[in-house]
């Protein structure tokens, strides 16, 4: 390791975060409204023009204000990777504790700088500063959080992680060598193995936060197209995939699947009452009452204008029944304050399951169908199993 040049692994580094620096200001441009990237951009040049400074300085003690400037900017760098995490995650961005952390890194270079120059003094409170700013952003990334963006929040968490190992390290061998003996370009195996870490990690975290802008796209964009934009349910698309899947299971495991079909009762009537806007509100508060009765593996979406279908895995006709009365009755309950209206409405609902109508999909939500339009001849607001059709 002692052999590793500092002097070049400094200029790559600096030149390499440049680069980032650029990369990560290219990744931005697309980002959308997702946040973080222009502060990992400024954070990487900040930690690029700090080498570049760092490597002017080779002969000892060097230029006091120059190494105050590459110091601070290293700090500022880390606080900025920070916000970006933050400002990605869109939580809430305290500077206090940053703020803390680069002034002790600013007041601290000044006084072994230029007051009191003491290289190993200086090196130690740094490094010390730096390992706490970086394991606040380890802190900030390794967490839960849903797949797959959690893959890439904690391989650039563990690089953060690594970055935080390493500057701990590097406080506690300047600390042990002798007064006097250290410098950035001193012969010690401390130096080339950071700088070797450090080229390693930077390159790390710029994969990562790229990696988490990509992960961060993909899923708002299966988001949008699984999802109705309305009222957040699925779409019918994506029930129609979930079926499938179900059908196929449940064709070797012989379990029962159960369809409701939901359609709200005189919707043209608040739409004409009370205007479109009104209209729009009303269904989604009714995808509320419908988010409120479903179990963890139902399934509902958004299957036309103002039709709604759940589809209730292992669920008999019987039990599907239970359900969907007790939907019904809570949403026919509910009293509506819609922009200074006061409405109440209700739904007719049809329901079949796989015993009645079959495996197949189509089958089942036209046995549904049926069922929801007898409910409609019958009165509306109310529920109608398919296999009382036949009687
Ligand atoms: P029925 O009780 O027989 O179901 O009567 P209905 O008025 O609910 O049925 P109809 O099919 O005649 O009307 C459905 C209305 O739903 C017509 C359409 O303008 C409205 N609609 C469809 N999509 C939306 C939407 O996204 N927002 C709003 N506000 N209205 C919608
Ligand atoms: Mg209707
Ligand atoms: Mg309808």
């Amino acid at each position: 390791m002692k052999t590793l040049d500092i002097r070049t692994m400094m200029v790559m580094v600096s030149v390499l975060t440049l680069l980032f620096s650029g990369l990560l200001v290219l990744a931005g441009l697309h980002a959308g409204n997702i946040r973080g990237m222009r502060q990992w951009a400024l954070a990487s040049l900040c930690i690029s023009l700090s080498m570049g400074l760092a490597y002017t300085q080779q002969t000892p003690p060097g230029n006091g204000w120059v190494v105050l400037c590459g110091a601070t900017l290293v700090a500022v760098g880390m606080g900025l990777q920070l916000n970006g995490i933050k400002a990605f995650k869109e939580e809430r961005f305290n500077w206090r504790l940053s703020s803390v952390l680069i002034g002790l890194v600013f007041v601290q270079s000044f006084w072994f700088s230029i007051i009191d120059p003491d290289v190993q003094a200086r090196a130690i409170v740094n490094s010390l500063a730096f390992a706490v700013m970086n394991a606040l952003c380890a802190r900030a990334l390794l967490v839960r959080a849903e797949s797959p963006l959690r893959t890439a929040y904690w391989f650039t968490g563990a690089a953060f992680a690594v970055q935080t190992v390493m500057f701990l390290i590097r406080t506690a061998m300047v600390l042990s060598v002798p007064a006097g003996t250290y410098g950035i370009y001193a012969h010690l195996a401390i130096n080339p193995v950071s700088f070797f870490i450090v080229s390693i990690t930077q390159l790390c975290l710029t994969f990562g936060f790229v990696l988490m802008l990509n992960y961060r796209l993909a899923t708002d964009l299966h988001k949008l197209a699984s999802h109705d934009a309305l009222t957040g349910a699925l779409n019918r698309r994506s029930l129609e995939t979930e079926a499938a899947c179900l059908e196929t299971r449940y064709l070797r495991t012989g379990d029962t699947l159960a369809v409701m079909l939901l359609d709200v009762d005189h919707f043209k009537s608040i739409n004409d009452a009370y205007g479109h806007p009104v209209g729009d509100v009303v269904l989604q508060k009714l995808t509320v009452v419908i988010q409120d009765a479903v179990r963890s593996g139902d399934r509902f979406a958004r299957y036309g204008g103002e039709e709604f279908c759940l589809l209730l895995p292992s669920t008999t006709e019987e039990q599907a029944l239970v359900m969907a009365e007790r939907l019904r009755r809570a949403y026919a309950a509910m009293t509506m304050e819609v922009g200074g209206n006061i409405l109440r409405s209700t739904v007719s609902i049809g329901i079949a399951d796989s015993t009645g109508a079959g495996l197949a999909f189509p089958a089942l939500v036209a046995a549904a169908d049926q069922a929801m339009y007898r409910a409609k001849q019958d009165g509306r607001n109310r529920v109608v199993r398919y296999s009382e059709l036949a009687d």
